[in-house]
């Protein structure tokens, strides 16, 4: 089966009451057993049957078996968003003593788990250049739990070689971690590109319509790392996916990837569209040819280039005036809802950085992000080129 057939087809584990088609929402904290044996043996992990909703959910289990159907995972893991799923893998993981080769290109949040709160327990953040394979092999040493590596970094668009970061690590005996939140697991393979943990962030294109908060961690074949993800993380973070945000997000999978189709291709025209207009510094997209890492892109994820694209703009103050003249892309952060979305990175999810650190991590005061939703790419283009006018007194419009 193709990976959309697939994805609308995964069957219950066990019958419904009633026969639904749709997969009901286990709203139930507990469930209740026959007799005293089967309890023990449902605790204890002999029979495969639900103890209790903090580790184990009918609804949840349904989204994570579509997850395991469509990336071939040898489990997945949902947690109550991508953070949880990021801290719990690399909780896991990780130890004092341990270090995690990574980047300053990474999303904020995950910098922080990383460099502050791991870093509170012992567990040493070796910063240095993805891209550069001989930097990261200096990195490791015997106390390297994993490299951790973002597909394309977001709002940098940085895209790493993911198979030369494989055969680092692998050479090493390290598991290379790889958020994939930037392309849907639809549209590649990480496991054929050597990824050993996928985390992703939910909420962003599997949701769809941004209904719910969500995050997966995706094993392929560190069995030992998956068992100790139930056993431990599930158990004692206490950070499962809620029934409910795994009823909507399975409905999200099962239109993935005609969202994803369409919001890339029109992700790729928009940016065609404004190359060259003298209001804008610059355009970010991996779509468009001349980006440094469109080969590597394509080589990796395919022919499309995903939803998100950055402008640049002659400052700060332009980017905010940009910002407050849109009237059909919601001023919000999130990525790859339906609607059309657009932030200004540094004074928001990175607006508690020191302007040092902003630096550091490349984050420009110019850089505007755009999430591009599934409204008519020509009325995207017009907001766009609407409010780009009132930027720049000079600037003709486009269409
Ligand atoms: C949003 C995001 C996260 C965090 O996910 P949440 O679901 O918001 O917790 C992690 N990584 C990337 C790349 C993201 O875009």
């Amino acid at each position: 089966m193709k990976k959309e057939t697939e994805a609308i087809h995964t069957r219950f584990q066990s019958s419904d009451a009633y026969g639904a088609l749709s997969m009901p929402v286990y709203h139930t904290a507990a469930y209740e057993f026959e007799d005293a044996a089967t309890m023990a043996d449902a605790f204890c992990g002999r029979i495969d049957a639900p103890d209790y909703s903090r580790v184990t959910n009918p609804t949840v289990i349904y989204f994570e078996n579509k997850v395991k159907a469509l990336t071939g995972a040898a489990d997945a893991i949902a947690f109550s968003s991508g953070m949880a799923a990021i801290c719990g893998t690399l909780m896991c993981l990780a130890g004092a003593g341990k270090n995690i080769v990574t980047s300053r290109h990474m999303f904020g949040n995950t910098f922080m788990l990383i460099t502050d709160t791991l870093g509170r327990f012992g567990v040493e953040a070796r910063l240095c250049d993805l891209t550069d394979p001989e930097e990261v092999a200096a990195a490791t040493d015997g106390n390297t739990c994993c490299i951790y590596t973002e597909i394309i970094t977001n709002p940098q668009m940085e895209v790493v070689d993911l198979q030369k970061l494989s055969e680092t690590a692998h050479s090493r005996n390290i598991p290379l971690v790889a958020d994939t939140t930037m392309i849907p697991f639809t549209e590649f393979s990480a496991k054929e590109l050597g990824v050993d943990i996928e985390v992703v962030s939910s909420t962003k294109y599997i949701s769809g319509g941004a209904t719910s908060i969500g995050g997966l961690a995706i094993d392929y074949g560190w069995k030992s790392f998956s068992d100790l993800m139930r056993k431990e993380m599930l158990m004692n973070l206490g950070a499962y996916m809620t029934p409910h945000a795994a009823y909507m997000q399975a409905l999200g999978l099962e239109t993935l990837s005609v969202r994803y189709a369409r919001q890339s291709a029109t992700a790729l025209e928009i940016a065609q569209r404004l190359e060259g207009h003298p209001a804008i510094r610059k355009v970010n997209c991996i779509g468009l040819k001349d980006n440094p890492f469109h080969e590597l892109a394509s080589r990796q994820f395919g022919p499309t280039c995903g939803a998100m694209i950055t402008i640049d703009l002659a400052d700060r103050d332009a980017c905010f005036s940009f910002i407050n003249r849109l009237k059909l892309i919601r001023r919000a952060t999130n990525l790859f809802d339906n609607k059309s979305l657009a932030i200004h990175p540094a004074s928001t999810i990175f607006g508690n950085f020191t302007p040092e650190e902003r630096a550091e991590m490349d984050i420009l005061d110019t850089t505007i992000r755009l999430s591009i939703g599934l409204e008519a790419p020509e009325d995207i283009l017009e907001d766009i080129l609407h409010a780009l006018q009132h930027t720049d007194n000079h600037t003709t419009a486009l269409i």
